[in-house]
């Protein structure tokens, strides 16, 4: 027989659901122990996320492991969304995680927002909750309090560690009775349930399938996060990174002022970085492509292991597109 004690933990992504999920099982008595699954393409503050549950006593805890987390969006066992999200693998991986800090916390189980049928991929059926949670080594010990009544009994509501009664029966892909149950609660500061995973954006998709073979790019936490920035290119294997506005013009030099760079002289326009020094013909190119977007331009000078100016004429379009790493930006076309 499981021995269950009142301590749980709980996935929490900041959305409405998984917040929920805390409170109706805090509410029961439990001892609440959020795990935020942190990974460089989930869109979430943690500040925020913080913040959000302050207000109730609740402390977060964060897990992090960007290497496990790529190998399964390189090789995911049950396939990809409809763009790079492999949703079924990356819910095993969040349920392993929280596994690792249920036995590091002591807690006895694990429970999660999941809302039968709600999204397409990881909550089409009781068969996926089901496989998610086998192979996370977790089976019979996640519970869904939001679908815990169209669900068969967990584990915990066997024990008669949770009464089942206290449980709701949400399913499908309206948010009306979350809202409602919100209000109820008395919760009013929570994010809206659309966004959030970059892995689901086409564009975002794209740039980071062109870097998935580039292992030294992939370890480069500054490489993972500037794929959210900026118009890629790949100029002879080097990566470059040019600013569509003042704000990204901005943030690449302050942020990454360290990288080597490609900057207007003595007037306005975008800046160009790559993420490891480039040799001249890859100068050379990325400062024809900032001239490309730098109207009022005269001359571009490189800033790297040495510093010069390079007078080059913008790049035609078509030899721009060869030049494109991961596609075409969707804002750049309008
Ligand atoms: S949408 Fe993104 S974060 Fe959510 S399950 Fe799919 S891959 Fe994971």
């Amino acid at each position: 027989m499981e021995k269950f004690n009142k301590r749980c933990v709980a996935l929490y992504s900041g959305g409405l659901d998984s917040l929920l999920a805390i409170v109706i099982v805090k509410n029961l008595g439990f001892e609440v122990l959020p795990l935020f699954v942190k990974t460089p393409f989930y869109n979430k503050n943690e500040k925020e996320l913080k913040k959000q549950l302050y207000p109730m006593g609740l402390k977060l805890f964060t897990k992090e492991d960007t290497e496990g987390y790529l190998e399964i969006i390189k090789n995911p066992r049950f396939g990809y969304g409809k763009n790079l999200n492999p949703c079924i693998d990356c819910k095993i991986f969040f349920l392993k995680k929280a596994k690792e800090f249920m036995d590091e916390s002591g807690a006895s189980f694990v429970i999660t927002g999941d809302v039968l049928g709600q999204r397409p991929m990881s909550q089409r059926s009781y068969t996926v909750l089901r496989t998610i949670e086998k192979h996370a080594g977790l089976e019979g010990k996640v519970l869904r309090p939001l679908s815990a009544r169209c669900l068969p009994e967990t584990l915990m509501e066997r024990e008669g560690i949770i009464n089942r009664e206290k449980l709701f029966c949400i399913q499908g892909r309206t948010r009306a009775k979350q809202l409602e149950l919100a209000k109820q609660l008395g919760l009013e500061s929570f994010e809206s349930p659309a966004g959030g995973c970059l892995l689901t954006d086409i564009q975002f998709s794209n740039r980071l399938k062109e870097m998935l073979t580039k292992n030294d790019e992939l370890k480069n936490r500054e490489a993972l996060e500037l794929l959210k920035v900026g118009r890629h290119f790949r100029i002879d294997g080097y990566k470059f990174i040019v600013s569509r506005n003042e704000k990204e013009t901005k943030l690449l030099l302050e942020k990454y002022g360290n990288l080597p760079r490609i900057e207007c002289l003595n007037a306005p326009g975008a800046v160009g970085v790559f993420l490891r020094e480039p040799h001249m013909n890859a100068v050379i190119v990325g400062a024809s492509i900032v001239k490309r977007y730098s109207k009022k331009a005269n001359a571009m000078i490189f800033k790297g292991e040495r510093e010069f100016i390079v007078d080059v004429k913008p790049l035609s379009d078509e030899e721009l597109e060869k030049y494109r790493a991961g596609g075409n930006s969707v804002r750049e076309k309008a």
